[in-house]
């Protein structure tokens, strides 16, 4: 059994559904598809949450109309026959009334949830109407039936296997499922969600729910690339990763993979396969848990980052000081990614700036505190970089004249990370790409 999903761009059209459909028949394994939103429909789904929020039901109404004459125009050309257009315009009406409803009904967080769930309904259900048309098997699997998280917003993948696998127990012949990413159920048995891009922590969760063969993660980019095209001359595709490789790459490519996906597919081994619909017969990138080689694998950067001097001259030969800081930054529920600590002083960085302002005063109650804004991350990765004397120099010597303003360097082997000012983001790139590869 393999599990495939499908990003938003991948079903944002019926072409594109079509396309689709080629790739899950290509072969008899047995396989559960999973779907994202059509592109932009969970972003105007959000908007008209935020609307009704507002309370601006005249603006989200609009909104709605807007989004259902989309999917008007989306079926025309997704099928053809009677039955498969009185199907799937009966979808298009169900999910429409029902948001029309939501208009009348007091708003609340739960309420959010449904609305943002319609999106991946839609998909699936639509998809589901296509493949009908064509005669083509197949069981469509509410999602809401299987997956949930816990009372702390977790999902568990034994709680899922146990409810995914009695339903498909229901089915012995079926061959094909259709299921919706992205959406679940909470501990109070409401209508959730994964978080935005969440649809491919879905596809992992159920491929080691399931214990896949593989979890093959379709988009529109084939694979991941040693360094961003957008920015760098020349890049190079990347044909295999491991987990750990992944894990830290994922953070910052967050594009191509959601980072909340590595851990499933790592801890029950399946392996993952990221692939282009544009171009199914590039290679792609494997993610797995052997580490292939050794020596630097790729570079990103993280944009947006602040970092923070905390520095105390009572920090000398004392205890408790950096339990202190933490736990600020606990309390403010601010994640912390890169720290460089000396004898007097530490540095921190943090991606969101939303609690900066209470953070700094706690911080100066004990400490002087100075903020530099518009940082990047660069991040080199590659499995057991950090112990590999000739990566860390070729590393060292490819920043020659950069001023670095933090060094991260033995926190894991398989990453040496560095902060720049974002200005600086682009040369660090390119003379790393050079340094380190030779473009
Ligand atoms: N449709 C959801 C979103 O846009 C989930 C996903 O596409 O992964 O965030
Ligand atoms: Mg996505």
């Amino acid at each position: 059994m393999k599990v495939m999903k499908f990003g938003g761009t991948s079903v944002g059209s019926p072409q594109r559904m079509q396309q689709v459909t080629k790739l899950i028949t290509a072969d008899t394994e047995k396989k559960i598809v999973v779907l994202s939103a059509v592109s932009g429909t969970t972003n105007a789904l959000v908007e008209i949450s935020s609307l009704l929020a507002k309370g601006d039901r005249i603006a989200a109404k609009q909104k709605i109309d807007t989004l259902e004459a989309q999917y008007q125009q989306f079926i025309k050309s997704l099928v053809i026959t009677p039955t498969g257009i009185n199907l799937a315009e009966n979808i298009v009406k169900e999910h429409f009334e029902f948001l029309t409803i939501i208009l009348r009904i007091s708003y609340s967080e739960a309420l959010n949830k449904d609305v943002l769930a319609q999106g991946e309904l839609l998909s699936t259900k639509l998809f589901s109407a296509y493949l009908m048309e064509q005669g083509i098997a197949h069981k469509l699997l509410p999602a809401l039936d299987f997956m949930t998280i816990d009372a702390n917003d977790e999902p568990q993948v034994e709680a899922i296997r146990t409810r995914i696998l009695s339903l498909l127990g229901q089915y012995p012949d079926a061959t094909l499922f259709i299921t919706q990413g992205f959406i679940c159920r909470n501990a109070k048995g409401e209508v959730d969600n994964l978080k935005r891009g969440g649809s491919d922590y879905s596809a992992s969760l159920i491929a080691a729910a399931v214990q896949a063969s593989v979890c093959e993660i379709w988009t529109d980019i084939s694979g991941m690339h040693n360094n961003d095209p957008r920015i760098v001359n020349k890049t190079i595709p990347i044909e295999q990763l491991s987990f750990d490789e992944a894990a830290e790459l994922a953070y910052f490519g967050a594009k191509i993979l959601h980072p909340a996906s590595i851990w499933p597919a790592q801890q029950y081994n399946t392996p993952v396969k990221l692939l282009n619909t544009m171009e199914p017969e590039a290679k792609g990138t494997l993610i797995s848990g052997q580490a292939t080689s050794s020596g630097v694998k790729a570079i990103a950067a993280k944009d947006g980052i602040t970092a923070i001097n905390i520095k105390s001259s009572r920090m000398l030969l004392a205890y408790g000081f950096l339990r202190k800081v933490f736990e600020i930054f606990e309390k403010y529920k601010t994640p912390i990614d890169m720290i460089t600590t000396s004898e007097v002083a530490v540095s921190v960085t943090i991606d969101s700036d939303a609690s900066l302002p209470a953070i700094i005063k706690e911080l100066e109650a004990f400490s002087t505190v100075v903020v530099d804004y518009n940082q990047t991350i660069i991040c080199i990765v590659g499995n057991e970089i950090a112990a590999t004397p000739k990566s860390i120099q070729q590393v060292f010597e490819s920043l020659n004249e950069v001023n670095v303003r933090m060094v991260s360097y033995g926190g894991s082997a398989h990453n040496i990370s560095i902060l720049v000012a974002a200005e600086l983001k682009k040369q660090v790139l390119q003379q790393l790409n050079s340094g380190l590869f030779g473009l």
